[in-house]
């Protein structure tokens, strides 16, 4: 799970130890980073001279007023890419595997992780953005339809007039299955199984494929047994 960069922690890092240098990267971070911590633009600008300053004694925001614009322009864009373990119980994870439809497991997987990250059983965003998150691609008529049953089979409850939805099987009290380190990359962690065996297969970025090594494998053999045979019979 090193993988995954965690902006604050770099953030940190630079202020800690400025580098022998300004690079426009490091500016685009701590840009996140004072909006993040809080600070009005001017004394983020202020922060920031006093940064590079430190990172390069003859630093002049005059010779450099492109990276001085853009920072100016740009503070309060983007947000800062923060750790955060949310942790998915195996009795949650159970509950998600009954469904079905791996779609539908993917929008209650999603859903769990949103309410987790907010520390609470609701969430305000709306549904098809958590279908985007989840990497659902289907067409409207069939995401009123999930959103409907999903109600009704009493999952999600929609909640304060419509403006947020209630979570209703968030558990907490049973086996830890995994932890996501970050709600930006929450669906690369998705448990992916078998279709043929039900093994529980590596978690990859963009997964295409539905079995695992050892039965595309044995389906591989098997295709060409077959091809080798329609050849024979021609
Ligand atoms: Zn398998």
């Amino acid at each position: 799970m090193s993988t995954i960069f965690n902006e604050l922690e770099y953030a940190e890092n630079l202020l800690k130890n400025p580098p022998g240098e300004v690079k426009s990267f490091d500016l685009y971070i701590l840009r996140k980073y004072f909006y993040y911590m809080g600070y009005s633009k001017k004394n983020a600008i202020k922060l920031k001279n006093d940064y590079c300053k430190k990172c390069d004694q003859y630093y002049s925001p005059i010779v450099n007023f492109e990276e001085e614009r853009k920072f100016e322009n740009k503070y309060g864009k983007g947000h800062l890419k923060v750790s955060k373990e949310i942790i998915i119980t195996e009795e949650e994870m159970n509950i998600i595997k009954s469904q079905e439809d791996i779609n539908k497991q993917k929008i209650l997987y999603y859903f769990l992780v949103d309410v987790k990250n907010n520390n609470s059983n609701y969430t305000s965003t709306k549904f098809t953005k958590i279908l985007s998150f989840a990497k659902v691609y289907v067409d409207k008529q069939t995401k009123i339809k999930y959103q409907n049953e999903l109600q009704e089979d009493g999952f999600i409850r929609s909640a304060n007039a419509g403006a947020s939805f209630e979570v209703l099987y968030k558990k907490e009290d049973s086996l830890v299955e995994f932890i996501i380190p970050l709600i930006d990359v929450a669906m690369e962690y998705f448990p992916y199984y078998c279709s043929c065996c039900g093994d529980k297969m590596e978690v990859k970025k963009y997964r295409k494929k539905s079995l695992c090594n050892k039965c595309y494998e044995e389906k591989r053999l098997n295709d060409v047994k077959k091809n080798m045979q329609k050849m024979r019979n021609k």
